[in-house]
């Protein structure tokens, strides 16, 4: 039986995983759950799964609730410390991380430094943090586990064959819900609108991702960790049906896809299973049923987001900090109505271009770049 800690138990992803442990309670135990702030759904969830230990990482909330949880888990943890303690622990098999934004990173490095296998949704770890991860990970002999739908794919394609083969890894993006939508509209985007993802069921913040087509360039980064493959050997090619999930060119010019409906459960199920392939009652898919499949090029001139992604990684160093943290506030600002959708690209531009630039960073490092990538964003969005 796989003992399981899951950190963002009550988002999409934590609450689509539990739907996955569900279909087999022979094969798993929910060891820890973390949840940010939902307490009626996690305590939902604490009398479904029975962890040992839960944690509420907003520290507003811990007074409120420390009597509530503490009646139904012996062991209940608090605050952002609460939750770096509880992705350290190493009374787990793996470390579920479906945590949103910058704020998934350190618990990642805190696992893979005690040796934990991570289930890894939150993409941003490894854009901020690759190449700490990636050390980390080979020092402690640890596995990374990709959640995130693009990078199962090439992970199935490249299983079994050998690295020095690898022509190109081809990522596909649904293209949003703006694909067909004229640029000279962009300015007038609202939040509605955005949130409206036409394939992906998902949280706020990627789904925003998703129509700047930010998410396509965060993958392309995360990809480039994951499978140590430089972006210029990474292409993206837009696919509206979301059926292939991305692809996978070999030197003689052979290229494995791999294929499903878009539902978030199998790539979640398969970073918990591996190398399995658990069976399932989900939907049968039905090639003849969908039809026609479709391809065209990203316009990275409608969605600079992508220009600018490629730009980071290319860059390097400190690049790719500056650019998630600037545009994890810039998602935020545009959800609270306070920028429109077109500065969203402006700003992360902005605050790559202002900061000084550092190569290799450490861990010390990217949090100082982090905060101030922090404070620039705040000055221009009161400004
Ligand atoms: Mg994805």
């Amino acid at each position: 039986m796989k003992k399981i800690s899951i950190l963002g138990s009550t988002g999409s992803i934590g609450t689509q995983a539990l739907e996955v442990i569900k279909q087999h309670p022979d094969q798993f135990k929910v060891i820890a759950l973390s949840a940010h702030r939902n307490i009626r759904l996690l305590i939902e969830q604490i009398k479904e799964f029975h962890p040992d230990t839960v944690c509420i990482s907003d520290t507003a909330l811990s007074e409120d609730i420390k009597n509530n949880l503490g009646k139904m888990c012996n062991d209940v943890l608090y605050g952002r410390e609460g939750l770096l303690e509880l992705a350290g622990r190493d009374n787990v098999d793996i470390l579920l991380n479906g945590l949103v934004g910058s704020a998934g990173m350190e618990p990642t490095i805190n696992a893979v430094t005690s040796g934990i296998d991570v289930a890894l949704s939150n993409k941003e770890s490894l854009v901020l943090a690759g190449g700490v991860i990636t050390q980390l990970q080979k020092k402690n002999n640890v596995n990374i586990f990709p959640v995130d739908s693009e990078h199962s794919a090439i992970w199935q394609c490249l299983k079994g064959e050998k690295p020095e083969q690898v022509k190109r890894l081809i990522l596909t993006g649904s293209g949003g819900p703006f694909r067909n939508r004229p640029t000279d509209t962009f300015s007038s985007v609202t939040v509605e609108e955005a949130l409206r993802h036409p394939n992906w069921n998902m949280g706020s913040k990627i789904t925003i991702d998703s129509a700047t087509m930010m998410n396509k360039g965060l993958e392309v980064i995360e990809a480039s960790w994951l499978f140590e493959i430089q972006v210029k050997n990474i292409d993206i090619v837009i696919h509206p049906q979301s059926i292939i999930h991305s692809m996978v060119e070999f030197s003689d010019g052979s290229v494995k896809a791999q294929l499903g409906y878009p539902d978030m459960k199998i790539p979640i199920q398969y970073s918990l299973t591996y190398p399995d392939h658990a069976a399932v009652s989900w939907e049968q898919f039905d090639l003849a049923a969908i039809g026609q499949l479709t391809f065209e090029q990203p316009n990275f001139q409608k969605f600079p987001c992508i220009k600018l992604a490629y730009h980071a990684m290319e860059a390097g160093g400190s690049y790719p900090v500056v650019l998630n943290v600037a545009n994890d506030m810039a998602v935020d600002a545009f959800l609270r109505n306070s920028i429109s959708f077109t500065e969203i690209p402006q700003l992360i531009e902005k605050a790559m271009e202002a900061h000084s630039s550092v190569g290799e960073p450490d861990v010390d490092e990217i949090k100082e770049l982090m905060s101030w990538t922090y404070h620039f964003m705040n000055s221009k969005l009161k400004g």
